[in-house]
């Protein structure tokens, strides 16, 4: 019997579980990009080609991590301050004079390394310095305040995998471990192109009937932030002619395409028959919400990925399929996001076999508020809130009080 429906799922047809979509991606492609060198200061955001394996010990000496007195542990006396008389001082960047005396201290510095022998720190905030030498409390634990050689990474420890996208602190180890040169994956080339008759662009004005394009940009930057090499394809018209010409003369330049819109069955949505004229169509409809309407295939051999319209949903979809996909032929590993297990302040009901994403915001209460706004062409429910709760597919109920886990937004975005 015919349903009616206002949430888009009227039509027939089986939706693809997104786990079964992201295991398609992951059988179907691999890596597409060339291995290039770039130096340490440019490396951030590209995607590491080979296993960093670290050449020295991290720290490469046993050095105080406090500025104070190099003792031996076993001088100390256990209930009652010990006097020590000061021998030597080695301040960072300066090697020990020599090894340190039973019985004494050594003046030593944060980032210096140890003298031979003492295997302990006192902070000089727990020191008195006397004219006999210093006096140090009892009570600190042996090993305190001294930082081992290889404690961080050791020699020849794997320090970051290839196919690690290399974030701020990534950049930090590898020029700690003195990797001054990478060799990384050459940036994927998209070409992202928005799709419909209704799309402007400034400086034009707009005249009824049209909006400004939101998903090229948006797209653009989220491809900017994952270190791809973006061209930008323009705003095709709903027409299938127009859309399959400009798909093949762009898969001349593309590793891969990028599409908003124009992927539902509506008779204004050309970009999957686009895909089935010029190329193959391996799946088009996942089981998400906001989403569902998400081509992937080929044309001319270079695949292309069609997603949504709708902003928000445009914007869930790139990071549940377009991310692993793009990852995939990036070289890169993908990572899912993290998720925190947040209570929810809210109820709400779902159909069962859809995983849904609800725009949440999250109060210092450490509660998820529901964002109020919740269409999926709604942009501010994206800069207003901060995480997307995940409900999973046999889900139906979501009651106050019960914990779900939660994507923070921000992480999304590389
Ligand atoms: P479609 O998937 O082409 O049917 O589009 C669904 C909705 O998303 C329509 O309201 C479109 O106007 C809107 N939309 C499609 N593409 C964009 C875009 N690039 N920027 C902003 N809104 C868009
Ligand atoms: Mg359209």
């Amino acid at each position: 019997m015919a349903q009616l429906s206002d949430d888009c799922f009227a039509f027939g047809g089986a939706l693809l579980p997104l786990a079964q979509a992201q295991a398609r991606i992951a059988e179907l492609y691999a890596c597409v990009t060339d291995i290039e060198p770039v130096p340490l200061a440019d490396a951030v955001g590209r995607v590491l080609a080979a296993d960093a394996i670290a050449a020295i010990d991290l720290p490469p000496q046993t050095n105080s991590a406090v500025d104070g007195y190099a003792v031996y542990h076993a001088d100390l006396l256990p209930d009652r301050p010990t006097l020590l008389p000061v021998h030597g001082r080695t301040a960072a960047g300066q090697a020990p004079a020599g090894p340190l005396p039973r019985g004494q201290a050594s003046r030593i510095f944060t980032g210096a390394v140890m003298p031979e022998g003492p295997d302990t720190v006192m902070m000089q905030e727990d020191c008195e310095v006397t004219d006999a030498g210093v006096l140090v409390q009892p009570g600190i634990r042996r090993g305190a305040n001294r930082r081992p050689a290889g404690e961080d990474v050791a020699r020849g420890a794997l320090a970051l995998p290839a196919g690690r996208r290399l974030m701020p602190p990534d950049i930090g180890l590898l020029g700690a471990l003195g990797l001054g040169q990478l060799e990384v994956h050459a940036p994927l080339k998209v070409v992202v192109f928005s799709t419909g008759d209704e799309l402007t662009d400034p400086p034009v004005p707009l005249v009824p009937g049209r909006v400004y394009d939101a998903n090229r940009f948006m797209l653009s930057a989220l491809l900017h932030r994952l270190g791809a090499r973006v061209a930008d394809g323009g705003i095709l018209p709903d027409d299938a002619e127009a859309t399959r010409t400009a798909l093949i003369e762009a898969a001349d330049w593309a590793d891969l395409l990028l599409t908003s819109g124009g992927v539902s069955t509506g008779e204004e949505d050309h970009v999957r028959t686009a895909i089935e004229a010029a190329g193959s169509l391996t799946f088009w409809r996942v089981a998400i919400k906001p989403g569902r309407p998400v081509a992937l295939g080929e044309v001319a051999g270079i695949p292309l990925l069609g997603l949504p319209g709708n902003p928000v949903a445009a914007l869930i979809t790139f990071t549940a399929v377009g991310r692993p996909l793009f990852d995939r032929l990036a070289g890169a590993v993908y990572v899912p996001p993290p998720h925190f297990a947040v209570a929810s302040g809210f109820a709400y009901r779902k159909k069962a076999g859809r995983r849904e994403y609800v725009r949440v915001q999250i109060g210092a209460d450490g509660i998820a508020r529901r964002y109020p706004k919740d269409g999926a062409g709604v942009l501010t429910s994206l800069t207003e809130s901060d995480a997307l709760m995940e409900l999973p597919e046999e889900m139906t109920a979501l009651a106050p009080g019960e914990v779900a886990p939660c994507i923070p937004l921000g992480l999304l975005h590389g």
